[in-house]
């Protein structure tokens, strides 16, 4: 018997789980991993998954495999490669951020707190998991930066050849790091995302290599936890918005399919609306939302936040559907807003990184036009460290971004070694002395 299966979203051609497939045998379109929710139903319960919570035991204690059951329910325990990720804070805003926001009731989810900083690590446990069950024996991926970062490092731990394509000289220092620190083949492809990500998955159908982008349905799977989590966090009460990113469109489409099958399943009572933000300079969702999605777009993206500089983006049906099943939204901001509302959630003591403070710029705006009220409850994501861009962060704090004001900048200063230099600077910064 098995408990899920792969549906193609374009032609409903299905696979098996243990089938090497990411994309429709058929036609190439999107898959969905579908869980036999019948016969899972009296296995699942919030009971079970509150009794995971503080788990010392691997994989259950990661914030992933505590819903293995919506997850990959036949995964075989021992071959899960997981490295405890998940189980990241729910923050209530600090005060000082949510009225910036305009925000009563503004909570964010910190994703920049899995184990190699970013949303990610949720779906390479998942993917790089399959990997192995269909013995791939190399694994690759295009990526901005965060999802290489993640593959190498969980590839390297499963023992797996990491291969991972960047767009040239447009990566965060951070995150290029990381993707070589941990041992991946890191290439740098003369074009921007779009082309490099064209290029691998081409590759991939020739050269038979395991691919890792968000196509991959086991991505989608492990990333869906964030919003279990969300709703474990906040003893399922159902928020009324939640707020996030969009790029490539992976993780808003993990959302809505995470919190169908907790509606189907009666784990909660009504769906969140949820609203994507994209940036400005690479908004082909909202384009298209505009319009109500009688075209797909594709446009040339540019923005600040690399994570989320993406033209064509792949879960684009996926994220249609989120978009249906929660009455959901899109909204754009432009890179000024992004890097001031990124500047507030930095100096609030938590931090992310550009990408991420879309979703609080997103909540700001929305709260300006009155989409969102003050009142309602409200999560926002926050996909990724602050530690990914600091050459964002210097620039910024240095007022040397260019065409960007440095609105709420915390210059760094050079004194002598001097008392005299120290005094004059308490006196200037006002700092309440004896
Ligand atoms: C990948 C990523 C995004 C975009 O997510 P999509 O699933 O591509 O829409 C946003 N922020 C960060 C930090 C990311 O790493
Ligand atoms: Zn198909």
């Amino acid at each position: 018997m098995t408990l899920s299966l792969l549906r193609c979203m374009e032609c409903g051609n299905t696979h098996q789980l243990d089938d090497p497939v990411y994309v429709c045998g058929k036609c190439g379109g999107l898959l969905d991993v579908e869980h036999d929710l019948d016969t899972l139903r009296p296995t699942i319960s919030r009971a079970l998954f509150d009794s995971r919570l503080g788990s010392l035991d691997a994989p259950y204690s990661s914030g992933v495999w505590r819903y293995k059951e919506l997850v990959f329910p036949e995964a075989d325990e021992s071959a899960i490669v997981t490295r405890g990720e998940g189980n990241t804070t729910l923050y209530r805003a600090p005060a000082k951020l949510a009225a910036w926001v305009g925000s009563e009731r503004l909570a964010l989810k910190h994703e920049g707190e899995n184990p190699t900083g970013s949303f990610k690590d949720r779906g390479m446990t998942g993917g790089v998991t399959h990997a192995v069950m269909v013995e791939a024996s190399g694994v690759v991926c295009a990526s901005t930066g965060n999802t290489s970062a993640s593959m190498a490092s969980y590839a390297a731990l499963a023992g797996l050849r990491g291969l991972v394509f960047f767009p040239y000289g447009n990566i965060a220092m951070g995150k290029l790091a990381q993707s070589v620190a941990y041992g991946a083949i890191s290439v740098q492809v003369k074009g921007d995302f779009d082309a490099s990500l064209a290029l691998v998955r081409q590759a991939c159908r020739e050269f038979g290599i395991y691919l890792l982008n968000s196509v991959n349905p086991f991505r989608l799977e492990g990333q869906k936890t964030i919003v279990f989590e969300i709703l474990q966090q906040r003893r399922w009460k159902v928020p009324d918005w939640i707020v996030l990113p969009g790029g490539n469109l992976g993780n808003v489409s993990a959302f809505g399919k995470g919190l169908k099958e907790l509606l189907d399943l009666g784990l909660i009572d009504r769906m969140p609306r949820i609203a994507v933000i994209q940036a400005a300079g690479a908004a082909p969702f909202y384009q298209s939302y505009r319009e109500g999605f009688a075209e797909r777009h594709t446009v040339k993206a540019n923005t600040i936040a690399t994570a989320i500089k993406i033209g064509n983006p792949a879960s684009y049906i996926k994220a249609r559907r989120t978009l249906q099943w929660t009455d959901g939204i899109v909204e754009i901001v432009t890179d000024q807003e992004i890097i001031d509302a990124k500047a507030q959630v930095d100096k609030s003591g938590i931090g992310c990184e550009p990408a991420s403070a879309a979703s609080v710029a997103g909540i700001k705006k929305l709260i300006a036009s009155g989409v969102i009220k003050p009142a309602d409850d409200v999560v926002g994501i926050l996909t990724g460290h602050v530690l990914k861009d600091p050459g964002i962060v210097i620039d910024y704090h240095q007022g040397t971004l260019d065409g960007l004001q440095s609105t709420y900048a915390n210059a760094l200063r050079t004194i002598e070694p001097t008392l005299a230099d120290v005094q004059a600077l308490l006196n200037e910064e006002k700092v309440p002395t004896r």
